[in-house]
């Protein structure tokens, strides 16, 4: 051992085994001579520790040439060892930022950067379940705006094992389907849950054949929120009566007796939020009916209550509704809802916000999805 280069360097030597040729893989190899390779390992508390490892250059006598004997844990024309990335790529995952990583490691940030996202891709490669399941959840997120146009990236989610699955760049279908079109298993897919967006609608109808649209339970119940909002600002400006007006976007189900008091009370003056409201509540009722027949027939009344509305708002949303009309029943046959995805969605923000906003699409979707699937990376 010596002191070398503020660290230490620690002579080694590679001891003798089999030694297959790295070009035809044969086993008559000679020694022909000896070399050295210094390479940087993983540091010894918080000393930087080198290793140089004399080892033999091998001949093949089949292909007539030679080459080093590789030794494990370093892969090939690397000058570091596995140990040392792979220890990188952690301290990268728990530091602030990359910039400490390579101010405590002593290495360039160049560096840090490049085997933090090569090592996220390599973890990844545990998990190359590259099959759609049977159960997928769809959801946007944003993603950065460049020059003036916002871009989002879309979110698959596997809702049956409750597991990320794939990630990909833009939300209409001509980008989504280029970027997946390699994945096997697509045919196997029965059940897709999809907010009402209807660029998702006709992506997942000619890619998926065989699966099933579900319109998200949250996303439907949550169609006449603006217009309430909008409706309660026309009458008071801004910010007065708020909590009331908040409070009227709560499912009257789970609110106090005096609440709903209060509530009656502030509606009885004000005959269009009344209406609203009321309609409000009947959608949160469908949702709580059991049973796929009894939920058609409920879901048919209130499409023809609906139509007797003289309001606008009432009258979108029953345009709405009869354009997804199939997607909104079929939540009933099988109870699938998005609010898996909408996690890893947050997981996502959580990701972005934490480095200060990604640029390259790549890297976002390989810390993502390591931050998803495994717990300590
Ligand atoms: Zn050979």
């Amino acid at each position: 051992m010596r002191v070398h280069q503020g660290g230490y360097l620690w002579e080694v030597q590679k001891l003798r085994s089999e030694c297959p040729c790295l070009r035809c893989g044969s086993v008559k190899t000679v020694k022909s001579g000896k070399c050295t390779t210094t390479v940087r390992d993983e540091s010894v508390r918080t000393v930087v520790l080198w290793l140089k490892i004399h080892k033999h250059r091998m001949y093949c006598k089949d292909c007539k040439k030679t080459f080093t004997e590789p030794v494990p844990g370093i892969w090939p024309r690397r000058r570091t060892t596995q140990r040392f990335r792979n220890a990188i790529a952690k301290a990268c995952g728990t530091s602030k930022d990359l910039a400490t990583v390579s101010r405590n490691h002593r290495v360039s940030h160049g560096f840090v950067y490049k085997i933090c996202y090569e090592q996220l891709e390599v973890k990844l490669r545990e998990h190359k379940q590259k099959k759609w399941p049977e159960v997928i959840g769809l959801d946007e997120h944003f993603f950065r705006r460049k020059k003036g146009i916002t871009e989002f990236v879309s979110v698959f989610t596997d809702l049956k094992k409750k597991k990320m699955f794939e990630m990909a760049h833009g939300k209409d279908r001509n980008s989504l389907e280029e970027q997946l079109r390699d994945m096997p298993g697509r045919e196997n897919v029965k059940v897709v849950v999809i907010d009402m967006s209807s660029s998702y609608r006709s992506f997942v109808k000619r890619f998926f054949p065989n699966a099933m649209i579900v319109a998200d339970k949250f996303h439907v119940l949550r169609l006449l929120t603006p217009s309430i909002m909008k409706a309660g600002k026309e009458i008071h400006g801004h910010r007065q009566e708020l909590s009331t007006r908040r409070k009227l976007l709560c499912s009257r189900k789970n609110l106090d007796y005096f609440v709903r008091v209060d509530i009656d009370r502030y509606l009885k003056d004000h005959h269009k939020l009344n209406e609203l409201y009321r309609w409000k509540e009947r959608l949160f009722e469908f949702y709580r009916v059991k049973g796929f027949s009894r939920a058609s027939i409920a879901f048919h009344r209130l499409l023809s209550d609906m139509e007797r509305s003289s309001l606008d708002e009432v009258q979108r949303l029953l345009r709405t509704f009869k354009r997804w009309k199939h997607e909104i029943i079929r939540y009933f046959e099988n109870g699938y809802t998005n609010g898996f995805t909408e996690r890893m969605n947050g997981t996502g923000k959580l990701v972005q916000r934490r480095a200060f906003g990604y640029r390259n699409f790549k890297n976002y979707r390989l810390r993502v999805l390591t931050a998803c699937l495994f717990r300590n990376f």
